[in-house]
């Protein structure tokens, strides 16, 4: 069987057999793949240290009939601090999450590996405290929503088409006009809105200010340079976690198992400025 590379983010490990690991890994031109690292949870292992979540490596591999394997495994960043600190690591290991769920199997996005990539090194470096990692998880979650297809309608009406730039004369304006509904399927305009009966139907609709609309759609369009530049006042991040939250709910079709884990570490750190504890 024919050996070959791969230069890649571990997304998850998991226990397999007696002393083995298996290593889910993103490569940017390989795509998603699973390789088993044979020993790995033995103590002497070299390929233990290395075969750890987050870690970007290098790896030589076996080709198997079912299962790859990895020969040989160096490390280009561990992003420790990934793991060091329990915040940073619940907002990582919900990173992976949805990166594994929503990317399939050896179909290649270098687009969301460098987006994955690029906010671990932004993760790793801001301040282990709500706001700061609130806001990279905000703009992590809204570009990889557009990069796979599922974005939400940000530049129209999801209900109408009406462009966000001609909503000034529907009162847009005016506090509570607008509202964002994942069923809908993004953002919906005052004059939509002004339709569903009182107090919001249909459910899970979520109103939002004017400066988070405007916020949103920048996170969907910058990239992470810029996105890191933006301030997000308390109410607009609390706004778009839940519309954005809302939204993969709806596509996942399920809550993803992480973000239990996420607010119990954010509802530990009650001084927060952003979350909604
Ligand atoms: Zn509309």
């Amino acid at each position: 069987m024919a050996n070959y590379k791969a230069t890649g983010l571990i997304l998850k490990t998991r226990d397999f057999g007696e002393s083995d690991r298996i290593v889910t890994i993103l490569d940017p031109d390989l795509g998603k793949l699973e390789a088993v690292a044979k020993g790995a949870r033995r103590t002497r292992s070299r390929l233990g240290g290395p075969c750890q979540p987050f870690s970007h490596n290098q790896f030589l591999l076996w080709q198997g009939r079912s299962l790859d394997g990895i020969i040989q495994c160096e490390v280009l960043d561990s992003f420790a601090p990934l793991r060091d600190d329990l915040l940073k690591l619940a907002a990582a290991s919900y990173i992976t999450e949805l990166v594994d769920e929503v990317v399939r199997e050896k179909d290649p996005s270098p687009e969301v590996f460098d987006l994955t990539l690029g906010t671990f090194r932004w993760l790793a470096e801001v301040d282990a405290a709500p706001g700061p990692v609130t806001h990279v998880l905000r703009a992590f979650e809204v570009r990889l929503l557009t990069l796979v297809g599922l974005g939400p309608s940000l530049d129209s009406c999801a209900t109408c088409g009406v462009p966000v730039e001609s909503w000034a004369d529907r009162s847009a304006g005016q506090a509570g006009a607008l509202a964002f509904s994942a069923a809908a399927g993004g953002v919906v305009c005052p004059a939509c809105r002004a339709l569903w009966p009182s107090p919001g139907a249909p459910p899970g609709v979520v109103p939002l200010a004017p400066g988070t609309l405007r916020a949103l759609r920048y996170l969907a369009g910058a990239d992470l340079d810029k996105a890191r530049v933006l301030r997000l006042t308390p109410g607009a991040a609390r706004e778009m976690e839940r519309a954005l939250r809302e939204h993969i709910v709806y596509h996942l079709d399920r809550r993803p198992r992480t973000l239990d884990f996420l607010d119990s570490v954010l509802g530990w750190c009650v001084d927060t400025p952003y979350h909604v504890c």
